[in-house]
């Protein structure tokens, strides 16, 4: 999409205390989704994405995709609805209960839809009956919706009833061969959060509801967390519960508010014995398959970004997901500049970055019958990484643009949340800019100071 006027972004304006289709708005990443038009609620709990949010998720779930597959994993896809049945021989119908969506077909015959598949995944390979030690192990994935009925949905996407969801499974023959791959796909998480470039940790975590031998949550800080994380300020340990000092360095704790975006477990055999999930070892009879599995909420992910990144009144992005990386304001309508410079020149602009930059997503901005200031307050409050404006110096010798770019420069100060600062603009030529958005724009912030 070339043009903003004709993007889907159904902007509005929220009353303070506002409640939206049974919904209190109570974070600042529910609150700017909505009014910036990225999401929009259904019913509680239930979000529509809508365009420009769903580039966001589409850029999210590709650098999800390219860190698991990495660790060897390979993508299926299993159905939303699970047989109740497979959730009864496990004991989860009962336990997790109330938080199941469930429903029944014309047969009577009764199904949840899933807010997990360890059952599903199970009855597959009790299915394609007992494997090879020698086909062990596996990493299976899939990426699709995922459902809970939450008792009370909250905090917009962060909590709600529906949600996008990576979710992998381990099948390994020993408790060895489960803990290589769990710190393998450790890893492959430590580097998709290195590359969003967010500070998340990853903490030892009790196994829940879920069972198994070892299990840790990956917590990103943000104020609007339901989860409190303990870390340590010198040597960057973290926990969910601590005493007032680092165990490992001594170190005074700060708590900080966070949000689970991710969680692994080693499952042992809690799903594939009731099952019957087994493989053949070498001699004897068939033994069960011990699993593993790891999740990443895709949708809570997102919020968790914006509410870690953003201010109060604009939506910041990590960069290799923001849904456009630039966005090109022109003159408005009527205005000495508009008669000098004309509509052209942002459709020319476009070309050449467009050209040079074969990857970037940039959008113009042609809602020309409104003043530059107004339309860069809004691409500010959108957090697009960077704004360019052709207006008053386009028309100096030489010609240059202002360009804005949000920055992060404390990001490896870690747990703080620090929102981007948008710096006052650089008025840079053609070629300057164009060298400037390669990247080679170290000097040119120096000679601009
Ligand atoms: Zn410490």
């Amino acid at each position: 999409m070339r043009y903003l006027s004709r993007l889907f972004q159904p902007v509005i304006t929220i009353p303070k205390n506002a409640v939206i289709k049974n919904t209190e708005i109570t974070c600042k990443s529910q609150r700017l989704l909505l009014e910036c038009g990225l999401i929009r609620p259904t019913s509680s709990g239930l979000f529509t994405i809508l365009p420009i949010a769903r580039r966001a998720l589409n850029k999210l779930e590709s650098h999800i995709i390219a860190c698991i597959e990495a660790a060897g994993a390979q993508r299926m896809s299993l159905p939303s609805l699970t047989s109740s049945t497979l959730w009864d021989k496990t004991g989860r119908l009962e336990e997790v209960g109330p938080e199941l969506m469930k429903m029944e077909d014309r047969h009577q015959k009764k199904f949840l839809l899933s807010p997990t598949h360890e059952e599903a995944v199970a009855d597959l390979l009790s299915d394609v009956g007992p494997m090879s030690y020698k086909q062990l192990p596996l990493l299976l994935y899939q990426i699709g919706n995922k459902y809970r009925d939450e008792h009370r949905p909250k905090h917009g996407l962060l909590r709600a009833r529906e949600f996008s969801m990576l979710d992998a499974y381990g099948l390994h023959t020993s408790e060895d061969c489960a803990r290589t791959m769990y710190s393998r796909v450790s890893d492959a998480y430590a580097q998709l959060f290195k590359r969003l470039q967010l500070p998340v940790h990853r903490v030892s975590a009790p196994p829940g509801s879920m069972g198994g031998s070892m299990s840790h949550e990956w917590q990103l800080p943000a104020a609007a967390g339901e989860d409190e994380l303990a870390t340590c300020p010198r040597c960057r340990q973290a926990a969910l519960d601590g005493d007032q000092r680092c165990e490992t360095c001594g170190g005074a704790l700060q708590w900080l508010q966070s949000v689970e975006v991710g969680h692994t477990f080693i499952l042992g055999t809690r799903y594939s014995l009731p099952l019957g999930a087994f493989y053949t070892p070498g001699t004897g009879g068939p033994q069960p398959i011990l699993m593993s599995c790891y999740g990443i909420g895709i949708t809570r992910l997102l919020a968790a970004c914006l509410e870690h990144l953003s201010t109060d009144k604009s939506l910041r992005w990590p960069k290799l997901i923001a849904p456009y990386d630039i966005i090109i304001i022109g003159p408005k309508e009527g205005s000495y500049e508009w008669q000098s410079i004309g509509s052209d020149e942002m459709d020319r602009l476009y070309d050449v970055i467009a050209h040079t930059q074969p990857d970037a997503d940039i959008i113009i901005d042609d809602r020309h019958h409104l003043t530059i200031g107004k339309r860069l307050v809004m691409a500010d409050r959108m957090g697009y990484p960077t704004i360019i404006v052709i207006g008053k110096a386009y028309l100096e010798s030489p010609a240059r643009y202002e360009v804005y770019r949000s920055t992060r420069p404390d990001f490896e100060s870690g747990t703080q949340t620090t929102p981007y600062s948008t710096p006052a603009a650089l008025l840079l030529t053609e070629a300057e800019l164009l060298s400037h958005l390669e990247g080679n724009d170290e000097q040119l912030i120096k000679s601009s100071a």
